[in-house]
């Protein structure tokens, strides 16, 4: 029988056909300090010149280079010039300016000769290689005043909140947060400080799942699970649509008659595609429940990691016009032929090992869906596309974790 929603789509098309339905995100200025992993939402601009001066990159001596070119040279010593002064020296031809890193550069001097280089005699110094004028930082080489330092959709990243602080930027206008909930579904699950009885887990997912909407700069609240029982998943659906932007439910979604979130969703929800040609992962559905998004994720707890980057990552990054930051990916040659499916995506879980200056891809310990294990311990997953077949010696992207 035919579904009246799209059924077993491409990975591809599932990315796209969820990023269809956007949620729009308010904004917010916060202090850089509390910025890690938001995403700007408007250009960044400096609002200082980097470096704000010409200053040295070295410890040493500030000379005139026409004076070095002919080593030894042997200079007067005829001032000093500490990072943080206000009182900059001139230099006149023949002489020479203790510096130190940061330091401002004298007037008149050009170069700058490292300590290591040196030999310091009385008031003298003598030089034993010409001066380098490259270990002078010019004043704006880095950035200047009003220049803009990175653009609307960027995440914040360590080293750009420090950016920011050097461009004398304090805060930022950044998207507020998603209220993501996660809820776990499944007869099995026990909470870990439960004693867990024959035929019960530790419900995991839920974790990995709340950091991954972490990284994501979103905030996520983890929901009591849920039994396999209608009456109570669309109780907590009901809850979580009315108090939270977007609900992410693991476990239920499969082909069986207890998967009742895939059961209710066709009863009750609006759902926008189920199932995706891929592998792990093939039994996600995407939709709305009662008007608030719904990403129902497979139970297997590597399939919903992967799930989640795969599919929900990427409509997240969607909504802010990010780059899909949290997806780094290198080239590596596969050491060993891995089992692909025509038409789907494969994600293995693999190391990489260098070897004769090659980067190559070897698949690192059970790869069953349900051995969090492997992916927990894996460098990375293969990315292979619909059209490969995952032979020894292919090249393959693979996705960092
Ligand atoms: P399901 O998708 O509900 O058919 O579950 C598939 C497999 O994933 C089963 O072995 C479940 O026990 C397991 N599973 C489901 N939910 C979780 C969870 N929250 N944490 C860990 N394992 C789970
Ligand atoms: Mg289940």
């Amino acid at each position: 029988m035919t579904k009246p929603y799209p059924y077993f789509v491409s990975l591809d098309d599932a990315v796209s056909i969820c990023t269809q339905h956007p949620i729009s995100l308010d904004t917010e200025t916060i202090p850089i300090s509390a910025a890690l992993n938001r995403v700007v939402a408007s250009n960044v601009v400096a609002k200082v010149n980097d470096p704000g001066f010409d200053n040295s990159s070295m410890d040493g001596f500030a000379v005139v280079y026409s004076d070095t070119i002919e080593p030894p040279t042997k200079l007067k010593i005829t001032g000093v010039s500490n990072a943080g002064t206000n009182q900059l020296p001139s230099i006149k031809p023949g002489s020479a300016i203790r510096i130190m890193t940061g330091g401002p550069m004298p007037a008149g001097a050009d170069s700058i000769i490292p300590i290591e280089l040196c030999t310091v005699d009385g008031d003298f110094v003598i030089l034993s290689e010409p001066a380098k004028p490259n270990y002078v930082r010019k004043k704006g080489e880095n950035f200047s005043n009003g220049e803009n330092i990175f653009s609307k959709g960027s995440v914040m990243s360590p080293e750009k909140i420090s950016l920011c602080a050097a461009a004398g930027v304090a805060e930022l206008v950044v998207y507020k947060k998603l209220k993501i909930a996660v809820i776990s579904t499944g007869d099995e699950l026990k909470n870990l400080d439960d004693e867990l009885r024959f035929g019960q887990i530790y419900e995991s997912n839920s974790y990995g799942l709340k950091s991954l909407i972490e990284i994501y700069g979103h905030e996520a609240t983890r929901i009591p699970y849920v039994i396999d029982d209608v009456e109570v998943l669309r109780n907590a659906l009901n809850k979580a649509a009315a108090e939270f932007d977007c609900i992410i439910t693991s476990g239920g979604v499969s082909m069986g008659d207890r998967d009742f979130v895939r059961i209710l969703m066709e009863q009750e929800g609006d759902i926008k595609f189920w199932r995706v040609k891929m592998r792990p992962g093939s039994p996600p559905i995407f939709g709305f429940w009662n008007d608030t998004p719904i990403f129902g994720l497979p139970g297997n707890p590597v399939s919903s990691h992967v799930v989640f980057r795969a599919i929900v990552g990427k409509w997240l990054t969607s909504l802010t016009d990010s780059l899909d930051y949290n997806s780094k990916f290198v080239n590596a040659v596969l050491a060993e032929d891995i089992k692909t499916q025509p038409d789907f995506t494969t994600y293995r879980r693999v190391e990489l090992f260098d070897e004769g200056g090659i980067t190559y891809a070897r698949l690192q310990g059970h790869q069953g869906s349900g051995n969090i294990a492997g992916i927990a311990l894996s460098d990375g997953l293969t990315v292979l596309l619909p059209d490969q077949n995952g032979r020894k010696g292919e090249v393959c992207r693979i996705l960092l974790l």
